[in-house]
């Protein structure tokens, strides 16, 4: 799958992601995508849409939880995630 530019437009920072070929990213990955997007502590702007399109899309990403505790082991993004 091709590379992401995730932007986060409140801070001006972005950064690429290649997610697998089903469309999702693992749940380091999104962290990491979190923390370079925002690296503020206390900082709410990835709660909001208001910041982007990809912040959207990272908010819009679901989780998916390993078979038995309700632990995320990666997350499926929006849009070219779906098939
Ligand atoms: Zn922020």
């Amino acid at each position: 799958m091709k590379v992401v530019t995730l932007r986060n437009e409140f801070h001006g920072l972005e950064v690429k992601l290649r997610p697998r070929s089903n469309g999702t990213i693992s749940a380091a990955t999104h962290r990491r995508a979190r923390r370079a997007l925002c690296p503020h502590k206390g900082c709410r702007c990835l709660s909001s849409p208001a910041s982007g399109e990809g912040v959207l899309l990272l908010l819009s990403a679901r989780p998916i939880y390993d078979g038995q505790s309700s632990h995320v082991v990666a997350y499926r993004l929006g849009e070219e995630g779906e098939r």
